[in-house]
């Protein structure tokens, strides 16, 4: 049995509205800055899975709608790290998006980095934060192991080991599977 690791708990609401405030401060500066207007903009804290933030645009029937996506997990976690360059690299896109079209220029192209210069922000795309005790969205497959390497069961053959016992052998060293440690397998 491996141990569950706890969960983070997921941002409070007063910490959600700093982060809306520090939002709306990036895109403040932004319009001051480059004399544009502002489009409508939600802001959300339901993006699950491995990433802290997002920009997304959608249209249906002619009309846009903007989102800016934050994990209220991971930013929870390391939340000092996510207010001081998750907060700007999300409104750099929509900037970018604003001013350019997304379609017209590349994610974290020399548009998206110039926002980032004026905002005096961190423009470092990778992170590597450890997301132990992040929830993750459900898994169409599981990370097994035997003794010699590593295998990919389907969530099907997962709940059967799980709830009804069952065991697969690896064909190579004959040796039972195990669900690999420190992989959430939450369902
Ligand atoms: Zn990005
Ligand atoms: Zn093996």
């Amino acid at each position: 049995m491996s141990q569950a690791t706890p969960l983070i708990p997921p941002l409070s609401k007063e910490q959600q509205q700093q982060v809306i405030a520090q939002t709306r401060h990036y895109i403040d500066q932004a319009v001051a800055l480059y004399g544009i207007k502002d489009k409508p903009l939600d802001i959300v804290f339901n993006l699950r899975g491995r990433t802290s933030g997002m920009y997304r645009v959608s249209h249906q029937l002619g009309h846009y709608t903007r989102e800016i996506r934050y994990n209220p997990y991971i930013f929870s976690k390391y939340y000092d790290d996510n207010f001081n360059t998750t907060v700007p690299h999300e409104v750099a896109h929509y900037i970018s998006d604003i001013i350019y079209g997304l379609r017209n220029i590349k994610p974290h192209g020399n548009e998206w980095k110039q926002i980032m210069l004026d905002f005096n922000a961190d423009a470092t795309v990778t992170t590597d934060y450890d997301l132990s005790g992040i929830p993750q969205k459900k898994l169409s497959s599981f990370t097994y192991q035997c003794s010699c390497r590593e295998h990919q069961l389907s969530s099907i053959r997962h709940n059967k080991i799980n709830r009804k016992r069952f065991k697969y052998y690896c064909n190579f060293c004959k040796k039972p599977l195990q669900l690999k440690t420190g992989q959430s397998a939450l369902s």
